[in-house]
């Protein structure tokens, strides 16, 4: 079996630290990669600090992988030993079901497998992307095209697909006003999506202190939450919201900022939950409702949009050693705007 180097959280409350991991016997459909790069996700925080419920240890977090093919079963046809390529927040799902059989693999009725903390169709607990090897069914492998760096393409596996599917459901694009709250792994990714997607976009942050940053990524405006004029000024302005916040907000202040008919989609999933009066949604007849990642169609079409649209993540490489200094750069609201793993670095 071969062995891979990584990065586990024995407990909710010790740091991680390196561990030695076996990966599965490559099957007739599977596909050996060797990890070059991993983002954090702020889901890696949530589960490894048990916020989402139980969590199994060791665990490997990890679901931003990029890297290279360096071995395929004898049955795979959709990659080739030295291709660049992904694997998001899913390693596989039943294939058959009514989601599964629209490309909508991330609402699989039989429930898709998670790349870290779920149990394999092998049985086995699944291990994710803080590693030099991952081995996974090559359904779930995408293909990161050329001129995308292999570090900046790494977010766009969680981070992008997961800010690009709302936009495209909601229709952001010319004529439509968009605003992203929270400017971090997420919403640096959906500003530039709302960007290129040709919609006036607004970044809504706790404070002013990122505010260069938002516009030179693509916002045409940017305000402070902080400020209760921003509510004031804004109300009845924006088609579409999407909320990336990974705390507890106040819904109804930022349904008063949708227009007749607008939405609010909430990608952001803070453990606690969040509450709505529910004349927020009746009075303009708006929309509230949640996204999760997107399926694999989808994320191959995330990714040749950003090699058409020159998109990459805005990352910081760090080696292995610096990953919970990263986790609190995070909780801190510290990232710029995401913290990549240098895999080589996992001895
Ligand atoms: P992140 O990099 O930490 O970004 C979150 C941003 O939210 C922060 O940068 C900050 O932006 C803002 N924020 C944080 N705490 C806040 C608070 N108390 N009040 C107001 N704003 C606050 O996290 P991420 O990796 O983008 O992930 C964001 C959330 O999405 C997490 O809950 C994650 O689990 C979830 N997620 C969901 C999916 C899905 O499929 N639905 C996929 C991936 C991640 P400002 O400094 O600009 O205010
Ligand atoms: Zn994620």
């Amino acid at each position: 079996m071969p062995t891979a180097n990584a990065y586990a959280a024995t407990s909710s409350k010790s740091p991680l630290g390196p561990l030695a991991i076996q990966r599965r016997e490559l099957g007739p459909r599977d596909v050996l990669i060797e990890i070059k790069y991993c983002g954090i996700c702020h889901s890696d925080i949530h589960t490894v600090r048990g916020e989402w419920g139980e969590t199994t240890y060791p665990i490997v977090p990890g679901h931003e992988i990029a890297g290279i093919v360096t071995g395929v079963g004898a049955q795979v046809k959709k990659h080739a030993v030295g291709d660049r390529v992904g694997v998001g927040c899913m390693v596989d799902s039943c294939g058959d079901c009514s989601s599964c059989r629209k490309g909508e693999e991330q609402h699989c009725l039989r429930g898709m497998v998670g790349t870290y903390g779920a149990t394999g169709r092998d049985g086995q607990l699944t291990q994710g992307g803080y590693s030099t090897h991952i081995v996974v069914t090559e359904d779930f492998v995408l293909k990161i095209p050329e001129g995308i760096s292999l570090d900046a393409a790494a977010p766009l596996l969680c981070a992008g697909i997961t800010t690009y599917s709302p936009l495209r459901r909601w229709g952001a694009g010319p004529g439509k006003k968009v605003a992203i709250v929270g400017l971090g792994g997420l919403g640096h990714m959906g500003v530039k999506f709302a960007r290129a997607m040709g919609a006036e976009v607004t970044v809504l942050s706790q404070s002013l202190s990122k505010k260069e940053d938002g516009l030179r990524l693509g916002a045409h405006h940017y305000y402070a939450t902080k400020d209760p004029e921003t509510f004031k000024k804004l109300a009845g302005t924006f088609d579409l919201i999407v909320n990336t916040v990974s705390a507890k907000i106040d819904l109804d202040a930022y349904l008063s900022l949708l227009a007749l008919d607008g939405a609010l989609v909430n990608v952001g999933a803070p453990a606690e939950p969040l509450s709505v009066n529910v004349f927020s949604l009746i009075m303009p007849r708006r929309v509230f409702t949640g996204s999760l990642i997107g399926g694999i169609p989808q994320t191959q079409e995330m990714l040749d949009f950003c090699a058409k649209h020159h998109i990459g993540a805005d990352i910081e490489v760090i080696p292995a050693s610096k990953i919970n200094d990263a986790y609190e750069r995070v909780l801190a609201s510290d990232v710029r705007y995401r913290f990549v793993i240098d895999t080589s670095t996992l001895k």
